[in-house]
């Protein structure tokens, strides 16, 4: 009997190596990865210019304390900012952490102007992680539910929904900020109906009010959507950023990035992490975001998004079980007429690897370095599986 804590619905296999795309089990049976860990392993598996940077830092230097100065923690800091034309960032270890430290910035943020019970917009559907504050800011009761008291000081309207937010400006004046992925992810990727107008619009409504902007761009960011950052298609910046999963390809790492008045908000002794920013990780992030930049690889995420989603389309079509298919980039979703979570079990035994989320939404986010051939395999196997479970 295993001795780990019964948190997973496990697949019956395990991996001893990888190589780009694809993952080996002890048998040297070979798997396409087309989840990449949860959009984390952007750079496919053992990545030669990540294995060199993490081998040369670790041989150097894993972890020193935040009370001395990182270079690799400076470096990497430098660099996010250059790419997001944001201010400052704060280093911790996953994508709730950087929310935490996104919500706890806009408590502080609300409390400097006089607010005493702040609150945080949030929307339904929404994935923010499985801390306290985290999960209670998520829009899935399945993620709350045993878990109460939550945590107070959110309120909760649809996504993609610009008016809700409006009345709630109209009578809430202890509103401090917005907290919304630009694309939801654990939500059954969902892309606002005029993505770059809703971003757009939630900017404006909160320079009107005074609001900070916080984006979760913790499944969006690090070159899955096609450009850097998934705000980058709109012409708006962020206050806040949270970032994790493809930020170390793998070596945990997170980041609250902030802008203007939000990168001054923190000050000393207002947040902090033992781990956060060490230099091991920042020098993952760092070579991370250096291959993606090197290699081209926000372009190329983008082409091959189209590839896997118009070969689907064509794969498919007639098919009526087959509602939508839809992508932002690497971030692919093909949303079924029913549930269907047993196709993860049949792609699996088809050497497959994919995730299906919101019940009805079979999710890919393959590696950013995914190519051609390996794209239309991918096609080539889940539309035979899509087609034989919508036929039987
Ligand atoms: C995965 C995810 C999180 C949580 O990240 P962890 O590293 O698991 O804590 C938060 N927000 C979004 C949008 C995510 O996809």
């Amino acid at each position: 009997m295993s001795h780990l804590m019964n948190t997973y619905a496990r697949q019956p296999v395990s991996f001893v190596k990888g190589e780009g795309v694809w993952l080996y089990d002890a048998e040297g049976n070979r798997y396409l990865d087309a989840l990449a860990g949860v959009a984390v392993n952007g750079l496919g598996h053992a990545h030669p210019k990540l294995v060199k940077a993490i081998s040369e830092q670790a041989a150097k230097l894993i972890h020193v304390s935040n009370v001395y100065h990182i270079n690799e923690q400076e470096q990497l800091a430098d660099k996010l900012c250059e790419i997001s034309g944001m201010d400052k960032v704060f280093f911790c270890n996953s994508g709730c952490e950087a929310n935490e430290a996104s919500i706890k910035l806009a408590r502080l943020y609300g409390h400097n102007k006089g607010i005493k019970n702040p609150e945080i917009i949030v929307m339904e559907k929404s994935f923010h992680g499985r801390t306290l504050a985290t999960l209670s800011a998520t829009g899935n009761r399945k993620t709350q539910a045993g878990f109460e008291p939550l945590v107070s000081g959110f309120v909760r309207v649809p996504f993609d929904d610009v008016e809700a937010i409006k009345q709630v400006a109209a009578r809430n004046p202890n509103v401090v900020a917005i907290l919304v992925e630009p694309v939801q992810g654990e939500g059954g990727i969902n892309i606002p109906h005029d993505a770059k107008g809703y971003l757009e619009q939630l900017r404006g409504i909160c320079d009107a009010n005074g609001w900070l902007l916080m984006l979760d761009e913790v499944q969006t960011g690090i070159g899955r959507t096609g450009t850097w950052f998934a705000f980058q298609h709109t012409n708006i910046v962020p206050d806040v950023m949270s970032l994790a999963k493809g930020l170390g390809s793998g070596v945990p790492i997170g980041a609250c990035v902030a802008k203007g008045v939000a990168a001054e908000t923190f000050t000393y002794g207002k947040h902090g992490s033992t781990f956060g920013g060490n230099p091991l990780a920042t020098a993952a992030g760092f070579a991370t975001l250096k291959t993606i930049q090197e290699d081209d690889l926000r372009a190329h995420a983008e082409a091959m998004g189209d590839i896997i989603c118009n070969g689907l389309r064509s794969a498919l079509v007639g098919e009526s079980g087959v509602t939508t298919i839809r992508n932002a980039g690497l971030m692919i979703g093909i949303e079924l007429d029913r549930p269907c979570g047993d196709l993860v079990k049949r792609a699996l035994a088809e050497k497959l690897l994919i995730n299906v989320t919101a019940d009805k939404v079979v999710r890919l986010l393959p590696p950013l370095v995914i190519n051609q051939a390996e794209a239309e395999q991918l096609v080539a196997i889940l539309a035979k599986l899509i087609k034989q479970f919508l036929n039987e």
